[in-house]
């Protein structure tokens, strides 16, 4: 099917800098706060946020399947519910009233000043209250590199890995939208010389490159979803940085899997890019060998190409690019995943968040993890300054950013950022 909003062709009479992550082909959903006002959906354009509340007060989404609690609201989660026609039907809207052909706001200063906000004046909060959070292990490379540094380089993968999307539940609770700060997580661990555990700061602090999809409603309890229909039930994706510290992760992991490693903080960009929008940016995936069981069978182009970058900047320091990497890595795609999530019958939920694990490439840069970059502390990043990292230190920023270009069209995230602040003192009982 032919989505309008995706035309190449488009132009808004908008000004928008070149090599923006948001051209008139985008136009992402988030949640903004103008001035400290009250929470409201919005999208972008440009460096502008489009206030979506008043758009709708102004008369301009007229036969749409909306009310105004849809947009006078601090999460997307209420427009959601009108599901992917109805999300569809509101982008292709935005298109048209923001492209150059049409006048009716463009026309209208009055209305264009309520309606376009200076990115500037614009605080973005959590776009989506997120129920559920499970998080994927679906990057070939990143397994490999994992299995070869804590196992055994000749059975680096686990047996279960190419038949399986390797999944776990996460916590909801810890993510954060981009630009909330965070301290450095203490607990417990077994310093590989040490006799007893320890209790203390992380010391091996990391990140993790992934990027995050969000769901519409699903099925019914006991129902599953096909990989053929995933894309009806996916909403959007972000830039995701799921912090791990590879210390508490070590001790605790064995034998039911992550846990206080790494719920103590996960970020996401504050723009939901649509699926809609990824369309054009689909890629063929790699051959899965061996051959699936026919509920992750898949037909189709159902990877998607979206440059990843990582950069680790120091306090009043320069960025550090420390790696480069590409979604269309995955070795399972989101339709695959969702299929397997749900052939159970576990169901999916509007809001739901979903990780897809860290995506390294193949090649020396590409690696979505210090973990990895460093070879488990081996070999350390060398940065601008002359210092050197091999996981993150106290005041380290660290940004990712994403987009997919084709066509003379460039539709980005923005970024995902975040400061590791030191660990704040130990509440203890009297
Ligand atoms: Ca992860």
């Amino acid at each position: 099917m032919i989505i309008e909003a995706n035309n190449p062709e488009l132009k808004s009479w908008v000004e928008v800098p070149t090599n923006s992550d948001f051209p008139i082909q985008n136009l992402p959903f988030g949640i903004i706060s103008i001035q400290g006002g009250k929470p409201r959906v919005a999208s972008r354009i440009g460096d502008y946020a489009i206030d979506i509340k008043s758009l709708f007060v102004l008369g301009y989404l007229e036969n749409l399947p909306f009310s105004i609690e849809d947009f006078d609201t601090d999460s997307l989660n209420q427009f959601m519910k009108s599901g992917k026609k109805g999300t569809r039907e509101l982008r292709n809207r935005l298109s048209k009233l923001f492209s150059v052909s049409q006048m009716d706001l463009q026309k209208n200063d009055h209305h264009v000043n309520q309606v376009l906000i200076e990115m500037n004046q614009v605080e973005n909060l959590m776009p989506i209250q997120i129920g559920d959070y499970t998080d994927f292990y679906s990057s070939e490379q990143h397994a490999f590199n994992v299995g070869c540094l804590f196992r055994d380089p000749n059975n680096a993968l686990l047996p279960n890995w190419k038949h399986i999307p390797v999944g776990y539940h996460g916590r909801s609770s810890s993510i954060m939208p981009s630009g909330v700060n965070f301290h450095r997580p203490k607990g417990q661990m077994k310093p590989p010389t040490a006799e007893e555990p320890v209790f203390g700061e992380s010391k091996l602090l990391d990140f993790e490159l992934e990027t995050a999809f969000f769901t519409y409603e699903g099925k019914p309890l006991g129902d599953n979803i096909t990989t053929s229909e995933a894309d009806e039930f996916i909403f959007g994706m972000a830039l995701l940085n799921d912090w791990s510290a590879r210390d508490i992760q070590g001790w605790e992991y064995v034998p039911l899997g992550p846990f206080l490693g790494k719920n103590f903080a996960s970020h996401i960009s504050c723009w939901i890019v649509t699926l809609d929008a990824l369309e054009p940016f689909r890629v063929a995936g790699p051959v899965q060998d061996p051959k699936v069981l026919p509920y992750l069978e898949y037909t189709g182009d159902k990877h998607l190409d979206i440059n990843l970058e990582v950069i680790i900047q120091p306090e009043n320091g320069d960025e550090n690019v420390v790696a480069n990497s590409n979604y269309q890595y995955m070795y399972w795609n989101m339709n695959q995943q969702l299929a397997h999530h749900s052939i159970n019958g576990c169901n999916i939920r509007l809001g739901d968040c979903y990780g897809s694990g860290t995506i390294s490439g193949p090649n020396e840069g590409e690696f979505g993890s210090m973990l990895e970059i460093s070879w488990k502390g081996t070999k350390p990043f060398k940065m601008n300054d002359g210092t050197e990292r091999k996981f993150i230190n106290d005041n380290d920023t660290v940004i990712i950013r994403g987009f997919s270009s084709k066509d003379g069209v460039r539709v980005g995230f923005g970024e995902v950022s975040a400061k590791l602040l030191p660990a704040l003192e130990l509440s203890k009982s009297k």
